[in-house]
């Protein structure tokens, strides 16, 4: 039996705790910890802070993409943006490397270790995809 829920919704930061809910509900139809969902609830938070934050400069007038797929032992979870892109994928990636001084740097790192896979497809000026599996 398998699932999929897309869900779009505005470059707002109201809509993080929106994705975590999702992600939180999922979570019961996966045989995984409590622990495993909090860590799942942190690794989407921070790719859709960073479609907000980074990918439309936290204009409040664009669309952030949500795929969810699911199967019995598997999440397969995407964060899109149409934002601005990033420059240099692998450098944006280090830990504690940020474009924002007042930022840690550490949104990949979190969701480097929560999740078993992460890949980052972005272009400059087209936008940014995040897929991450568990
Ligand atoms: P933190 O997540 O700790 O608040 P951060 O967002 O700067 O800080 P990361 O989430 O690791 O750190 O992202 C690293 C850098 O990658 C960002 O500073 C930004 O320049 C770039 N980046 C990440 N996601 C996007 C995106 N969707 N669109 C454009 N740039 C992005
Ligand atoms: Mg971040």
């Amino acid at each position: 039996k398998s699932n999929q829920i897309t869900l779009t919704f505005s470059s707002i930061a109201e809509n993080v705790s929106i994705a975590r809910l999702l992600i939180a509900s999922i979570g019961g139809q996966l045989d995984l910890s409590l622990n495993d969902i909090e860590e799942l609830k942190v690794a989407v938070s921070e790719a859709v802070s960073n479609a907000i934050i980074h990918g439309y400069k936290s204009n409040p007038n664009n669309i952030v993409y949500l795929n969810l797929e699911i199967t019995k032992d598997s999440l397969v979870i995407v964060v899109r943006d149409e934002g601005c892109g990033i420059s240099d994928v692998e450098q944006a990636m280090q830990p504690a490397f940020s474009t924002d001084p007042e930022r840690m740097g550490l949104g990949f790192v979190f969701m480097q270790s929560f999740m078993d896979e992460l890949q980052v497809d972005s272009k400059l000026e087209v936008g940014t995809t995040v897929t991450m599996k568990k």
